[in-house]
C-alpha cells in the first residue's frame, strides 16, 4: 500500500469537478487505489478522503467515521455517489485534511440516503445520519470542487479566511484569477 500526499487548498484539483468512474475502470487498479486511499486517510487521522485530495480527479471516497476507534472500524468505499434523499439540518464544526489545523461550522443535511457503487461496481444504498451523514456530504463536495471556503457562511467564513492566510501551507498564488479571498 502507498500513502499518498494530500494536497492543501487551493490546489487546482480541489477546485474542479471530478469525473465519474467508468465501468472499464473497475478492477484491480481501482481496488489498489481504494486501499491506498484508506491507508492515507488512516495515517492522516482523517475520517474521510476524496480522490481529488490525492490529485486523482475521480468520483471515489473512503469514509470511516469510527476511526481512531479501530476496533469498531467500518470502512466505506464509495464510487460515483449520489444523494437521493435528504432531510433536516445539522451544524457541525468541520475540519478537512486539505485545510490542516483549521475548522469551521458548516450546515448540512441531518439525514440522507446515498446511492453509489461499491469497489466491485455493484450498486448499493445507505441511510446515514449524524457524523456519517456530515462526512458523506463533506467528501462529496470535494467531487464537485466545493471546499470549506465555499460552505462557511458569514463571520465564520471571514474568520476561516483570516486563519487560512496565516497557514504556512497556504499558497495564494495557486488561487484562480477569478477567486479573491
Ligand atoms: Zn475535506
Amino acid at each position: 500500500m502507498t500513502v499518498h500526499e494530500i494536497v492543501a487548498y487551493p490546489a487546482p484539483v480541489l477546485l474542479q469537478k471530478a469525473a465519474a468512474v467508468t465501468e472499464a475502470e473497475f478492477g484491480p487498479s481501482l481496488l489498489a487505489l481504494i486501499s491506498d486511499m484508506a491507508e492515507t486517510m488512516y495515517v492522516s487521522n482523517g475520517i474521510g478522503l476524496a480522490a481529488p485530495q490525492i490529485q486523482i480527479s475521480k468520483r471515489i471516497l473512503v469514509i470511516d467515521v469510527e476511526w481512531p476507534d479501530r476496533e469498531d472500524s467500518n470502512l466505506y468505499a464509495i464510487i460515483n455517489p449520489e444523494i437521493v434523499d435528504a432531510k433536516g439540518e445539522i451544524v457541525f464544526e468541520e475540519g478537512c485534511l486539505s485545510f490542516p489545523d483549521l475548522t469551521v461550522p458548516v450546515q448540512r443535511h441531518a439525514e440522507l440516503t446515498l446511492r453509489a457503487q461499491d469497489p466491485s461496481g455493484k450498486p448499493f444504498e445507505i441511510q446515514a445520519d449524524g457524523l456519517l451523514s456530515i462526512c458523506i456530504q463533506h467528501e462529496m463536495d470535494h467531487l464537485d470542487g466545493i471546499t470549506l471556503v465555499d460552505r462557511a457562511r458569514g463571520d465564520h467564513r471571514v474568520e476561516l479566511i483570516r486563519q487560512l492566510k496565516e497557514q504556512p501551507w497556504f499558497l495564494p498564488e495557486l488561487l484562480p484569477p477569478d477567486v479573491s479571498l
